[in-house]
C-alpha cells in the first residue's frame, strides 16, 4: 500500500491558512490538507493525526506555539467536550469575519459567481444567551443521569446545566425537569438497549418570558402529578411519546398536560402563535434583522402577488402581506400551517393564504395552474430547494426573489441553478443567527429581466 502524505498517529507541526465554517483550522503539509479543529489563521500548531484519508487528514490540537491575537479563553467550562460552540475560542469580531468569508467563498466556488455583492454581516451586540429553544437529551454520565449535549459526532452525553447561548428561562426549565426526574427516579432512555424512559426535555421561551416545555419519553409518562407541580411556573407543558429507536426527537403524539396549547411570540410588530412542533427562528433579536433585510431587498408592492415558500408559521408571509397585494404561503408541517392561518386571522390580515404540501409538489402545481407570482421568498431547511422548486421558480413569472438560507453550500448550489436560468444576484446579506456556533444565515436577492 502506498504511504499517505500524512498518516494516522503521526505528529506534525504546521501553520494554519484558513478556518472552515465548522471552526476547523486548515493547514498544509507538502500541499496536503490537514484539518485542525480549534486552530486559527496564522497560528503555528502541533497536532496528532487522528484520521488520514487519500485526500485530507484531521489532527487533534496538541499545542499552539504562536497563538492568534483573536484567540480567547472559552467562557463555557464545557466548551472543549460539548462541541456545540465551534467558535468558543475566537473573538466575536473574528468569528463574524470567518462567517462572512465563508458565505463569499461558497458563492464564488460552488455558486460560480465572479463578483459577490456582499454586504457586511449583521452580528449581535451581545453574542450570548440568545437561543429561545433548547432540546436537551437525558442520559447516563460518569456523574449519574444528566441533561446535556452529545459530544461531536458521538452519542456520548456531556452534562451541561447552564448553556451560555441559551436564554436563562430555557436552562431553568430543564433544571426543574432534572429535579423531578431525580426525585421520582425516572430512568434515562438508553439508545443502545432501547430501555429506560426519559429521552429529552425541550424548552422554548418567548421574548416576553412565556415558557413551553415538552417532556419526551419512551412509553408512558410516570409521575405526571409531580411533573405538573415541578413545572407549575410554565405557561404550557406537553408530554410527547416517542417509542422509536431514532435520532428524531419528537414522536407523533403530543398531549397537553398544563396551560395553553401555543406560545405567542411578537416579531416585527406581529404576534405569532407557535405549536410545539412548529418551526420558529431560535434567535429572536437577529430574526427581526433577517426578516427586515429580506423584506427590504424584495420590496413587495401593493399590486403584487408574492409566494412565501417554506413559510413555517407564516412569519415572513404576514410581514409580506402588510405590503403586497396577496401572499401565498407553502409549508409541509400541518401544525405550522394551522398556526399560520390562525396568525393571519388574529392579526386581521386577510390577504395571506396557506397551502399545506411539500414545496416540490405545491410550487410546480401553482405555476402549472397559471397562478400569478410576481416575486417570492424561499427559506428552505439545510438541504436547500429541491430541483423541482428551482424549475418551478424559473418557469414562473417571478422577476425578483429573496433566498433565505442557513447553509452557504446548498445556497450556492441553488444560486448556480438560478443564475443559469437567467437570474442575477443583486445583493448578499449574511446575518449571524447563531453566534459562537458553526452556522451562518444569509439572504440573497436575485432579479431577472422581463420574460
Ligand atoms: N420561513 C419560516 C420557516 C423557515 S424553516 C420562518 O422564518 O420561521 C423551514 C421550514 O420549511 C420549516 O417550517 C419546515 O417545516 C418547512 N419544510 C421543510 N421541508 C419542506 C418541504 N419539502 N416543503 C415545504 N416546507 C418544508
Amino acid at each position: 500500500m502506498n504511504r499517505l502524505p500524512v498518516e494516522k498517529n503521526e505528529e506534525w507541526e504546521l501553520t494554519i491558512d484558513s478556518v472552515t465554517l465548522e471552526g476547523a483550522g486548515v493547514g498544509r503539509v507538502d500541499g496536503f490538507a490537514l484539518f485542525v479543529p480549534g486552530a486559527l489563521v496564522g497560528e503555528r500548531v502541533r497536532v496528532h493525526v487522528i484520521k488520514a484519508t487519500a485526500s485530507y487528514a484531521v489532527g487533534k490540537l496538541l499545542e499552539v506555539a504562536e497563538p492568534s491575537p483573536h484567540r480567547m479563553e472559552p467562557a463555557c467550562p464545557a466548551y472543549a467536550r460539548c462541541g456545540g460552540c465551534a467558535f468558543g475560542h475566537v473573538s466575536y469580531e473574528e468569528e463574524l469575519r470567518i462567517k462572512e468569508r465563508q458565505v463569499k467563498e461558497a458563492l464564488t466556488r460552488l455558486g460560480g459567481l465572479s463578483e459577490v455583492p456582499l454586504r457586511p454581516i449583521l452580528g449581535m451586540d451581545v453574542p450570548e444567551r440568545y437561543r429561545n429553544k433548547g432540546a436537551f437529551p437525558y442520559g447516563r454520565t460518569d456523574r449519574g443521569p444528566a441533561f446535556g449535549f452529545y459530544a461531536p459526532r458521538s452519542h456520548r452525553l456531556v452534562p451541561v446545566e447552564d448553556c451560555l447561548i441559551e436564554q436563562k428561562g430555557v436552562c431553568h426549565a430543564v433544571s426543574a425537569v432534572k429535579t423531578w426526574a431525580e426525585t421520582c427516579r425516572i430512568q434515562p432512555y438508553d439508545e443502545g438497549t432501547g430501555k429506560g424512559v426519559l429521552r429529552h426535555a425541550v424548552a422554548r421561551v418567548t421574548t416576553s418570558g412565556d415558557l413551553m416545555v415538552v417532556i419526551v419519553t419512551r412509553g408512558d409518562l410516570p409521575h405526571k402529578k409531580e411533573l405538573a407541580d415541578a413545572l407549575s411556573f410554565a405557561d404550557s407543558v406537553y408530554w410527547n411519546r416517542n417509542d422509536k429507536n431514532t435520532n428524531v426527537i419528537f414522536g407523533d403524539s403530543f398531549t397537553l398536560l398544563l396551560g395553553r396549547p401555543t406560545l405567542r411570540e411578537t416579531l416585527c410588530g406581529v404576534a405569532f402563535e407557535v405549536s410545539p412542533r412548529s418551526f420558529l427562528q431560535v434567535n429572536p433579536i437577529q430574526t427581526e434583522k433577517l426578516y427586515g433585510a429580506a423584506l427590504d431587498l424584495l420590496s413587495p408592492q401593493p399590486s403584487e402577488t408574492v409566494a412565501d415558500v417554506y413559510c413555517g408559521i407564516g412569519t415572513i408571509s404576514l410581514l409580506l402581506a402588510q405590503r403586497a397585494g396577496k401572499v401565498i404561503g407553502v409549508e409541509v408541517v400541518p401544525e405550522a400551517v394551522e398556526n399560520a392561518r390562525e396568525n393571519a386571522r388574529r392579526n386581521g390580515i386577510p390577504n395571506a393564504s396557506f397551502l399545506c404540501a411539500p414545496a416540490e409538489d405545491a410550487l410546480p402545481k401553482l405555476v402549472a395552474d397559471g397562478q400569478r407570482i410576481d416575486c417570492l421568498t424561499v427559506d428552505p431547511p439545510r438541504k436547500g430547494c429541491d430541483p423541482q422548486v428551482i424549475d418551478a421558480i424559473l418557469a414562473s413569472g417571478a422577476r425578483r426573489m429573496a433566498y433565505i438560507s442557513c447553509s452557504p453550500a446548498t445556497l450556492a448550489r441553488d444560486v448556480k441553478r438560478l443564475t443559469a436560468g437567467g437570474f442575477t444576484v443583486e445583493a448578499v446579506q449574511p446575518v449571524d443567527m447563531f453566534p459562537r456556533c458553526g452556522h451562518v444565515e444569509s439572504v440573497v436577492a436575485l432579479t431577472r429581466a422581463g420574460l
